[in-house]
């Protein structure tokens, strides 16, 4: 292939190395906010039950305490009815038994209810706190991975424009214009391949003549009627390497 057109593929290789690493620094530190914005958000809603949790702890605990004093008092009116000396008073002390007794059956039974809520509720919290472990784990890594990311793009980035600068400094000045030309109008993509007849830029489809001329190796470079891309031919039944 010819010494020009090698060149420019590697070039255009190196430009787009450098145009996704550009890219890569613009988004990644935003994905980070993301991420930790994701985490936090996670990290809330669990907290938010434990807190639920904790205040239906304090109800039971409550309750437990109103149920302790009812029996208290019971205990205290059935000491306090064989000092009656009255049969009205008699009655008055039975009807205030009753009552106790019925409010003592009434807690009892919100004790139950509650029991069973708090069951329900640490069944439920035990699952989150194990997914939330496994969130934390993936969190940590990907937080981890994306850092080391944005740690290492400036060096790629001084390396593929140290590179492409090395390589401008060897291709000749008018071929060089018309590659940042045709890059310019072409969203940074100036030389593609080609195959079966089709550009890999525009994939329009190529004329066969043209096709033909692409696949004996010319002087001239060659360019995609449709998008003006400088085009080559590439064997894509080959391997990379
Ligand atoms: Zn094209």
């Amino acid at each position: 292939m010819n010494q020009n057109l090698l060149q420019l593929i590697e070039l255009q290789k190196i430009d787009t190395e450098m145009q996704k690493a550009l890219q890569s620094r613009k988004e990644l530190p935003l994905r980070l906010v993301r991420l930790d914005a994701d985490f936090a958000a996670v990290r809330k809603a669990l907290e938010e039950e434990r807190g639920l949790l904790e205040a239906k702890n304090q109800a039971h605990r409550e309750l437990e305490e109103a149920l302790r004093r009812g029996v208290e008092q019971l205990r205290k009116s059935r000491d306090r009815i064989h000092e009656v000396k009255s049969n009205k008073e008699y009655q008055a002390m039975l009807k205030e038994i009753e009552t106790l007794e019925q409010k003592r059956g009434a807690v009892e039974d919100k004790i139950i209810a509650i029991l069973e809520e708090l069951d329900a509720m640490k069944a439920s919290l035990a699952i989150r706190e194990g997914e939330f472990q496994a969130v934390g784990r993936r969190y940590e890594e990907e937080r981890e991975e994306l850092e080391k990311r944005i740690g290492s793009i400036e060096s790629q980035l001084q390396e593929r424009q140290r590179a492409g600068e090395s390589l401008r400094e060897r291709i000749p000045k008018n071929i060089l214009k018309r590659y940042d030309m045709t890059k310019n109008v072409n969203h940074g993509l100036a030389v593609v391949s080609a195959w079966k007849e089709t550009c890999d830029g525009c994939h329009m489809s190529i004329p066969p003549q043209l096709y033909n001329e692409l696949l004996e190796e010319t002087e001239e470079l060659m360019v995609c009627p449709n998008c003006r891309r400088i085009i080559y031919w590439y064997d894509q039944n080959k391997e990379h390497v």
